[in-house]
């Protein structure tokens, strides 16, 4: 999952995507208004986290814009302005969610979750497929009752890839939800991880759609491969 986090306090900043990569996130941070609409006419994301009170660009222009371009993703508001009027505000002009500062993070945390399931239609916390199961709020992942260790990114990508079962992840796709800016990408890194995966929860779990992408077995996956690439 890849967050855009828009918060130009340096210190709530640094907290929040320290705490979100704790959470197997991919955290790219925006530290004013101008920077989150850059990032958001380049990046694919999951989810923006997004302050009000903003340098250049304050953040409830940021939201208009964001759902006047069309942009669906589900976006929560921190922030410090606690009156209804301005939770109201936001809300109407497209927030999906409004946490009031200072916050918890494990209720942020929850919050993310929620929205997350909603976007995917998902009424089931746990995502499940062909006997793995993934606990989002515990990170816990195990297949046929056996928990599996899995690193950080083989989490994030294993999180995408139960999201839409039969919906094939580009490598370019995979590569936006598992890395941050900054991180260096190997070439073949995406095949690493699909390769670690597949050792831990079975060969045919996962199944490679030639030149399309990788996607998790499933009755119509016709046409795939297990192909180690
Ligand atoms: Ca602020």
């Amino acid at each position: 999952m890849r967050v855009l986090l828009v918060e130009d306090d340096a210190m709530i900043g640094r907290a929040v995507s320290t705490a979100l990569r704790g959470d197997r996130y991919a955290v790219d941070w925006a530290a004013d208004g101008d920077a989150a609409e850059a990032a958001l006419s380049t990046g694919d994301y999951d989810m923006m986290l997004l302050d009000l009170g903003l340098p250049k660009t304050d953040g409830l222009t940021v939201l208009t814009r964001t759902r006047r371009r069309g942009l669906n993703l589900p976006v929560l508001i921190m922030s410090a302005r606690a009156t209804v009027e301005s939770r109201v505000g936001a809300l109407d002009a497209g927030a999906d969610d409004y946490l009031p500062k200072p916050f918890d993070f494990d209720e942020l945390g929850a919050r993310m979750r929620a929205l997350l399931r909603r976007r995917h239609g998902q009424t089931e916390p746990v995502l499940e497929h062909a006997g793995v199961r993934l606990n989002p709020a515990t990170r816990e992942v195990r297949r046929d009752g056996v928990a599996v260790a899995l690193t950080a990114r083989e989490y994030a990508l294993l999180h995408a890839l139960l999201e839409r079962p039969g919906t094939p992840l580009s490598r370019d796709q995979i590569i936006n939800k598992i890395y941050d800016w900054g991180d260096v990408v190997g070439s073949n890194t995406v095949e690493v991880y699909i390769h670690a995966l597949r050792r831990k929860l079975g060969a045919e779990f996962i199944v490679n759609i030639r030149g399309i992408g990788y996607c998790l077995k499933t009755g119509n996956s016709h046409g795939a491969s297990t192909s180690a690439r």
